[in-house]
């Protein structure tokens, strides 16, 4: 029974292997499926795929970007003292209701004339 004999002996090699036991070095767990890899920001770049490639959202309305740096120049607009701006003329409003009058009384009331 030499089969047999090989058999054992490659069990015992197998079982002698030390990276068989070694945890995985993937610690970065993607929270919307099983994905994992071993940095952070390869993580990130993963999880855009589920948050639709805008993982940034403005804290002052409903408004998401790609990247960093999109944002900070869209947060800019509210930072400053009219953070309301009308996308049809270069006016500006401190409250959204303020700008929502203005586009109704300039823009859409001429649009339906
Ligand atoms: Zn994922
Ligand atoms: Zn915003
Ligand atoms: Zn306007």
């Amino acid at each position: 029974m030499h089969f047999q004999q090989m058999r054992t002996h490659y069990d015992e090699a197998a079982r002698g292997t030390p990276w068989l036991s070694v945890p995985s070095d993937n610690p970065y767990q993607c929270l919307y499926c099983s994905y994992k890899c071993s940095t952070e920001s390869k993580l990130t770049r993963h999880m855009n795929k589920h948050t639709g490639e805008k993982l940034y959202g403005c804290p002052y309305c409903p408004y998401r970007a790609a990247q960093a740096k999109t944002l900070t120049f869209h947060v800019r607009g509210h930072t400053g003292e009219k953070p309301y701006s009308c996308d049809l003329c270069p006016y500006r409003a401190v409250r959204m209701d303020s700008l929502k009058l203005h586009i109704f009384n300039r823009h859409e009331k001429i649009q339906k004339l």
